[in-house]
């Protein structure tokens, strides 16, 4: 609980600094609802040595002068799997949803949503499974098609994004948002679509062909080729347990060649 009143309580900010929260973000979220009341945190790539998100958390965040005074009311913390979903959430007898199958969009961490469309694709095969009297893959197989086409593609394609924007140094990020490359609102459009619409993609190309990165025009329309190449192979998931090796072959292959071209 803050000391003094919430500039622009309807506004809930996202700050994107290596330094600060590296491979991650921090957040100040105010409750609009219980004046001073805010939710302030920091989220960090797990396989950083050294770095313990409350510790960044403390040194860099809590100790900005709109944090004088201020009350922690409750506290807490756990893993978030940025990344894309488990390639199948059913097989005999099993089937998972939420976290446990990695279903969180890779860019922004928000699980909740995307945890209740993997609760409703597996439930509804649960159901259809239990009416044929057999919880077999290919009878629980409907939840992967229902997931994958409605969010799953789209993780896929931001898992991709998320590697982008983590190897951006603070100079670069800088230079992408003061160019007027992709603005705030254009980077949550995109993490809420999993891919970039034409609008953006010319004015990016227009924009960075009239700049002087010429490296970082040719990193971003391979990006956009290949987040709609992996968002196009999700879209084909397979309709049938028997050819799932092949498709995570093929996913793997073309994720493998997308670091290839950028290295
Ligand atoms: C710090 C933080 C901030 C986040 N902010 C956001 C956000 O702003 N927006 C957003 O969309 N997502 C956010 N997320 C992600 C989101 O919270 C998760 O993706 C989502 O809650 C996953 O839902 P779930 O049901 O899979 O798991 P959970 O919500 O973790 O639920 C699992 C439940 O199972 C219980 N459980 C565990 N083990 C057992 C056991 N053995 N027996 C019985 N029960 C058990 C747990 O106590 C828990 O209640 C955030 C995550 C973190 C860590």
């Amino acid at each position: 609980m803050l000391e003094g009143e919430v500039e622009e309580p309807e506004i809930l900010r996202i700050y994107v600094n290596n330094e600060v929260a590296p491979g991650g973000y921090w957040w100040f979220f105010p409750y609009s609802l219980m004046r001073g009341y805010v939710n302030v945190g920091l989220g960090v790539r797990a396989d950083l040595k050294g770095i313990h998100p409350r510790e960044q958390l403390r040194k860099y965040v809590l100790s900005r002068p709109e944090f004088k005074g201020s009350k922690v009311v409750k506290a807490g913390g756990a893993l978030v799997p940025t990344r894309r979903p488990l390639t199948t959430l059913v097989w005999n007898g099993v089937a998972v949803i939420g976290d446990a199958a990695y279903v969180v969009n890779p860019v922004h961490g928000g699980g909740k949503g995307s945890s209740m469309i993997s609760a409703k694709c597996v439930s509804e095969a649960i159901v259809n499974a239990l009416s044929i009297g057999n919880t077999s893959a290919t009878n629980l197989w409907s939840a992967n098609i229902c997931y994958m086409r409605r969010y799953g593609c789209k993780q896929g394609a931001l898992d991709i994004l998320r590697y982008f924007l983590q190897k951006l140094s603070n100079e670069d990020l800088e230079f992408v948002v003061s160019k007027g490359l992709v603005s705030g609102d254009e980077l949550n459009e995109i993490a809420r679509r999993g891919r970039f619409e034409v609008g953006i993609i010319d004015k990016i190309l227009k924009l960075a062909s009239l700049l002087t990165r010429p490296s970082l025009l040719l990193k971003l329309r391979t990006l956009v080729k290949y987040m709609d190449l992996i968002k196009e192979h999700y879209m084909n998931y397979p309709s049938r347990p028997e050819d799932l090796s092949m498709w995570v072959n093929e996913l793997r292959n073309i994720i493998k060649s997308y670091h290839d071209v950028l290295k």
